[in-house]
């Protein structure tokens, strides 16, 4: 059951992953509305444009229950700033081991020293995407190795294409 919250969840999404959508899944479950917002983040140097990790992100929630509450949107700045202009006082991340906590711990406390208006809330995903983040996954395909487990198939295909294989 929704609660009328609407909540934000950022991050750099390069690329999305089975992961990022679990937690997305049991997000739209709580809150009524959830901004994807995708990080515009240059100095991260990340392998897809923003516009393809949207496409991407779009593609992959076409199927899922619920999946007209989420919208995907780019942004740059401020997280706390993003949450006000999207109406939302929830931030999602995901924790998946010990090794996220302190730099969550970090944002979420800098957060909240931004804007009392937010609350950061953490959600776990299925314990089998507790190892996968987007890193790994993309040096798997560089490597020509089957990601198709971890990554939705639009991802799959795209990072075949960036690889040249
Ligand atoms: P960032 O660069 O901000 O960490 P990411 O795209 O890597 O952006 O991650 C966005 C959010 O999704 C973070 O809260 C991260 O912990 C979470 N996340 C990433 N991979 C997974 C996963 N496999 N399971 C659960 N949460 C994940």
């Amino acid at each position: 059951m929704s609660n009328g919250t609407v909540a934000i969840y950022p991050g750099s999404f390069d690329p999305i992953t089975n992961g990022h959508i679990d937690i997305l899944e049991r997000a739209i479950r709580i809150f009524s509305k959830v901004f994807v917002t995708v990080a515009r983040n240059p100095a991260k140097r990340p392998l897809f444009t923003v516009e393809e990790r949207m496409h991407m992100i779009r593609e992959s929630i076409q199927g899922i229950r619920n999946g007209d509450k989420i919208e995907v949107i780019a942004f740059d700045g401020l997280i706390v700033e993003c949450a006000r202009e999207c109406g939302a006082t929830a931030i999602i991340r995901g924790l998946r081991a010990v090794s996220d906590f302190e730099y969550e711990l970090q944002m979420a406390l800098m957060n909240r020293r931004l804007s009392q208006d937010v609350t950061t809330v953490f959600m776990m995903p299925h314990e089998n995407y507790s190892y996968l983040n987007s890193t790994i996954v993309k040096e798997v395909a560089s490597f020509g190795g089957d990601v198709s487990a971890f990554v939705p198939p639009v991802v799959e295909a795209a990072l075949k294409s960036k690889f040249h294989r």
